[in-house]
């Protein structure tokens, strides 16, 4: 027998904690970005893109030019932006940090942690949580070159967070790819894995850690939000921050900006 399973991709869970109702609008809408991202993430998610592209080549032991560099920083952010105006994305909202964000590419080996080989990059994860199927990515795993049982997951944040900062959306990705990861590697329990998140936009790693109820807590936390999107609930749950970055703001009834 056949059974078919819900399939959802955890930034659309991410985005709709964030706003039912900015989910509920990009999911109508007929953006060919493939989740809500705002003026400020275009440019993080072309930073994290290219910081994964300069480690794949570190890897593959072909170097990669700082010109090179900025041609692939620059291509993604105009695909990603164009994608965005053609989805109602304010074009003048774009252009902030974009020359930061350029210097950062140029710096971007000051952030590759030495004795350490990328083992996988951009590898698909998926777990089953209650009756759907989750996916995500694993940005960059990395392994130790002198103890090759020690193994770090980085997550790249492109939320723009501060350091002092938590951003759940962030702590979610990391523990659900970091479970995911444990469960493939359990044929070898002597491995040891931590987890951290890079920010490239304010340039600091910073090392994450679980509890056994964060465990706990995030499975029931996207069961809820399933069983939300299930029985349509796409309320606006609006801030100044949320708002302010919300591509769907000149047309919302509940814009506090
Ligand atoms: S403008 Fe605010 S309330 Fe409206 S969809 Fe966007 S984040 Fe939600």
């Amino acid at each position: 027998m056949l059974v078919f399973m819900d399939v959802y991709n955890l930034k659309d869970i991410i985005a709709y904690m964030d706003c039912p109702l900015k989910y509920s609008l990009f999911l109508n809408s007929d953006s060919s970005l493939n989740y809500p991202l705002d003026a400020r993430t275009i440019i993080s998610t072309a930073l994290a893109e290219t910081y994964i592209k300069v480690c794949e080549r570190i890897a593959q032991g072909r170097p990669y030019s700082l010109v090179e560099r900025a041609k692939f920083f620059s291509r993604v952010w105009n695909e990603l932006k164009s994608k965005y105006i053609s989805s109602g994305g304010d074009e003048a909202r774009t252009h902030g940090f974009l020359m930061t964000a350029h210097k950062k590419v140029l710096e971007m080996d000051n952030l590759i942690p030495g004795n350490w080989d990328v083992g996988v990059s951009r590898y698909p994860t998926e777990l089953f949580i209650g009756d759907a199927v989750i996916k995500d990515r694993l940005d960059l795993v990395m392994v130790n070159r002198r103890k090759t049982n020690q193994v770090r997951i980085i997550i790249m944040d492109t939320s723009l967070c501060k350091e002092s900062d938590i951003d759940y959306g962030i702590h979610l990705r990391a523990l659900f790819n970091a479970t995911f990861f444990k469960r493939e590697l359990r044929s070898t329990p002597d491995m040891s894995i931590d987890c951290s998140v890079y920010n490239l936009h304010h340039g600091y790693q910073k090392p994450l850690h679980f509890t056994k109820n964060d465990s706990l807590n995030y499975q029931r936390s996207i069961k809820n939000v399933i069983k939300c999107i299930n029985s349509s609930a796409f309320y606006p749950r609006a801030s100044a921050d949320s708002c302010k970055h919300c591509m769907f703001k000149n047309n919302c009834s509940f814009s506090m900006v």
